[in-house]
Formats: structure tokens, sequence, C-alpha cells
């Protein structure tokens, strides 16, 4: 049997009794605890199970899409631009830029607490709520399009905007824009 084999049945058990010990899991494939311990490492990594003492358990979010695509165009999230969206339930998911958060947020309102994003220039992170987003900049990010880029501050925003162009925005007023280009047509690429 194939790793990858082994780590999806492993998810299957772990789905049907929730948790298992390592000697188990050994007995059960017939192979060492060394390989089981491989295996588990491997999931653990990608965050679908967490190591208990002696055994693993499925993680609880393990059901979202895989921490690493976008929750709304299921691209790679490349983490300079990624936005953290957080359910009322502290669920979390990534979208990978500001765009597709904008779009995600529409699409769950109600379940959403709050949204994380980073500022463009520092990579601290900041609460959309209380970002300025700059829209249709000449600065091709290559994510989704129309972008909306995140700043913590307006004055750097503005001082951005003097070089790139665009137009800043609250929260409220970018999530109008979007929503609106969408009707239009937007390019994001939502499969
Ligand atoms: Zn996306
Ligand atoms: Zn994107």
């Amino acid at each position: 049997m194939l790793p990858i084999n082994r780590q999806q049945k492993l998810i299957e058990w772990l789905k049907e009794e929730g948790a298992l010990r390592i000697a188990d899991i050994s007995a059960r494939f017939g192979v060492s605890e060394m390989t089981v311990y491989r295996d588990v490492n491997q999931l653990a990594k990608t965050k679908q199970v967490i190591k208990t003492s002696g055994g693993i358990a499925l993680a609880e979010n393990s059901s979202l899409p895989a921490a690493n695509l976008c929750s709304y165009c299921l691209k790679p999230v490349n983490h300079t631009y990624s936005v953290q969206l957080i359910t009322v339930g502290q669920e979390v998911e990534q979208l990978c830029c500001a765009h597709c958060a904008f779009l995600r947020y529409e699409d769950k309102k109600e379940e959403v607490s709050h949204l994380i994003c980073k500022d463009f220039l520092l990579q601290t992170t900041v609460s959309a709520a209380s970002a300025v987003f700059l829209l249709h900049a000449e600065l091709d990010l290559h994510c989704c399009q129309p972008q909306a880029i995140p700043f913590a501050s307006l004055d750097h925003a503005e001082r951005f905007q003097k070089g790139f162009g665009g137009t800043i925005c609250t929260f409220g007023k970018a999530l109008e824009i979007i929503l609106n280009d969408r009707q239009k047509g937007c390019a994001c690429t939502k499969t």
C-alpha cells in the first residue's frame, strides 16, 4: 500500500472512529510504527489530523477545503495577499486576496465574524472593517481582478495611490464596487 493510500484510509477510519492509537494503526496496516509516524506527520503538516498522546485524532476543520487553497476561487493561497475569514463559529477560511474575501463575505455574510487582511506595505494584520482598500490600481498582483489592495493607514494608501492610481475606499464601498464589477462579469477565475 502506498503512503497516500494509507493516509486516505487513516482519514476514513478517523471519520468513523474519531481517534486512533499509533500501535493499532501499525497493526492494522502491518507496517512499522516508524512508517505510521511518517504518514501521521504528513497528515499533521496539512492540518488534517492532530497528534494526541500515543495517537491521532481528526482535526476539527478537516472538512474545509485544504488549508492552502482559496475557499472562493480555489487558487493556491499566496500568503503575501491572503485574507482570513473568521466565522462566528470560530472556523477559519483562507482567501487568496481581498477580491475573493469580498465575494466570499457576500456569500456568507451572516456567518462571518470578521476578516483579517494584511497591510500591503508593512504586512501587519488589520481587520477589514478598519482597513482602506485601493481598487483598480495600475499594479498587477497576478491574483484576482479587479484587485483590492488593503492598507492599514489611509496615509500609506494615498501615497501608494500617487504612484499607481486607483480609488481608495472603505470596506463597505469596496464591497459595493467589487459586487458591481462581478455583475458586469469580473475576471475572477472562480471554478
Ligand atoms: Zn481566490
Ligand atoms: Zn485572488
